[in-house]
């Protein structure tokens, strides 16, 4: 059964999932918090993406650091100077919105990466006026999307809130490095905040003012970039890609690695396109169907992007949707952070004697994206259950399974479930508890939380021990004795 984002919207907040924040004061624009499920979900996903991707290189690592950075980063990054969003406001009323996206949705005309000059002659091309009152609009204007702040009192010092995650692990790179054992390739991941004045946010967590981000930033030799060690055990596998030749067809194409090297691509860029399809479609099992790769042409990308791919996932009403992006970023972030705060940023290759300045590989996903991508898809109204099912995959659920009492007025059935929650705590299988209600009321409710196996302790349990398990995908349900219990869902995990 198909669904609105609007009804995605509704249940994510009648559940605990997400809602508006600050909302008993009527809430504020691209700003949203977690309740205690979605919490649960958005924590097993960061466990999920943090095992993966330092799994990948034993010289890969997590660093945490501050939201709040000197000015001169954003000096170096370029983000002072063009951090900025094309912007459209009424002659007349209230009206503002991101001008590429007001263009795009009227004339339906990709503009992405579009400049203020080529935006206003679209919009006089097409005589576009206020959607709202239908007055003139103002010319089309560039406004910096970084949140400053000051420091302190008296002689505050400017700051900004980052407004990517990625600066962090590039100002600390040298540090690192010699922490690191002076060894490339070196990995630096961070899970964490990045900050967005985003002029009109909006479709619920799909584009916020304040944002989490998953990146892995990979330093490495640029002269070994045509090559990966592991390339030759991924050559055959198909990546789903819509290059830009692909555009007129808009249709992805199923493409091996070795294919993409072959037009060009380096390994070392292919191999990691190759780790990021295999996260979304085998951990987070996205349906390759919905799943595709989006080559970003020169006019769309970040001019320090050698190579840009998008990763993107379809959504209900949103269609295909910018999940991250694979960002081949050269030497340009640690280039510009050398010349601003005059400390070399190079590094000597003991085993060649090559002196450089590394290049990045950026893999870099939104967490609150993603999230609602998988929300999304699990979403299912299920009319011949009659309630809501959310199958998301057993790795993400806030719970996977839960213990029912049949019965909450006999008190042997009570002690017992109460003897079988405490053994699954025992082998940290976190169950949900729940004694109101009707048995199918309760599995109607864990349905719509994506509990993925309910146990119940029934007046059989007294003498036989053993309970009723119950899978929420296909609601087949087993006998299983109690003491084989948590070795039987560990081996469902
Ligand atoms: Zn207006």
């Amino acid at each position: 059964m198909t669904h609105t984002a609007q009804d995605l919207a509704i249940f994510c907040k009648k559940k605990g999932f997400i809602y508006p924040s600050s909302e008993i004061y009527g809430g504020l624009a691209g700003l949203y918090d977690y309740g205690h499920l979605g919490t649960l979900l958005k924590h097993h996903f960061e466990n999920v993406w943090r095992n993966y991707f330092l799994g990948l290189d034993r010289n890969f690592f997590e660093i945490d650091t501050a939201q709040i950075m000197h000015e001169s980063v954003f000096k170096a990054s370029g983000h002072l100077e063009n951090f900025s969003d094309p912007t459209v406001d009424c002659s007349k009323c209230n009206f503002t919105e991101r001008a590429d996206h007001f263009v795009q949705q009227v004339t339906k005309q990709r503009t992405e990466g579009f400049s203020p000059e080529e935006l206003n002659s679209l919009i006089g091309k097409h005589q576009l006026t206020c959607p709202k009152c239908k007055s003139k609009l103002k010319p089309v204007t560039a406004v910096n999307m970084m949140f400053p702040l000051h420091l302190g009192v008296g002689t505050a010092q400017r700051a900004f809130l980052r407004p990517e995650t990625a600066q962090s692990p590039y100002v600390n790179f040298k540090l690192q490095y010699e922490l690191q054992r002076k060894k490339l390739p070196l990995g630096l991941a961070l899970i964490g905040k990045a900050f967005r004045n985003e002029i009109s946010p909006r479709n619920l967590t799909l584009r916020l003012r304040e944002i989490t981000q998953a990146e892995l930033q990979i330093f490495f030799n640029p002269s070994t970039i045509s090559k990966h060690p592991l390339f030759s055990s991924v050559k055959n596998y198909k990546l789903r890609v819509l290059l830009e030749e692909d555009r007129k067809k808009n249709q992805p194409v199923e493409r091996t690695a070795a294919e993409l090297v072959k037009r060009g691509l380096p390994e070392f860029y292919v191999y990691h396109l190759v780790v990021i399809q295999k996260f979304y479609v085998d951990l987070l099992s996205i349906p390759l169907a919905k799943f595709r790769f989006y080559q970003l042409d020169d006019k769309e990308k970040a001019f320090y992007n050698k190579y840009h791919f998008d990763f993107e996932v379809e959504l209900a009403d949103h269609g295909f949707t910018e999940m991250g992006g694979l960002h081949y970023r050269t030497d340009h972030d640690l280039g510009g952070h050398q010349k601003i705060s005059k400390q070399s940023m190079e590094v000597l290759e003991e085993a060649t004697g090559e002196r450089f300045v590394p290049h990045v590989l950026e893999l870099s996903l939104g967490v609150d994206r993603t999230v609602y991508a998988l929300l999304d898809l699990a979403y299912d109204d299920d009319k011949k259950r009659g309630n809501i099912v959310l199958h998301l995959p057993s790795s993400f659920t806030p719970f996977f399974c839960a213990v029912f009492p049949l019965v909450k007025n006999k008190e042997e059935v009570v002690t017992k479930a109460e003897e079988v929650d405490a053994l699954l705590r025992r082998h940290n299988l976190k169950p949900f508890y729940d004694e109101v209600a009707s048995i199918g009321r309760r599995y109607a409710r864990a349905d719509e939380i994506g509990i993925k196996y309910c146990i119940t302790i029934d007046f059989d349990s007294l003498t036989d021990n053993a309970v009723t398990v119950r899978d929420r995908d296909t609601t087949e349900q087993q006998r299983v004795a109690i003491d084989q219990l948590a070795g039987y869902l560990e081996g469902l995990r």
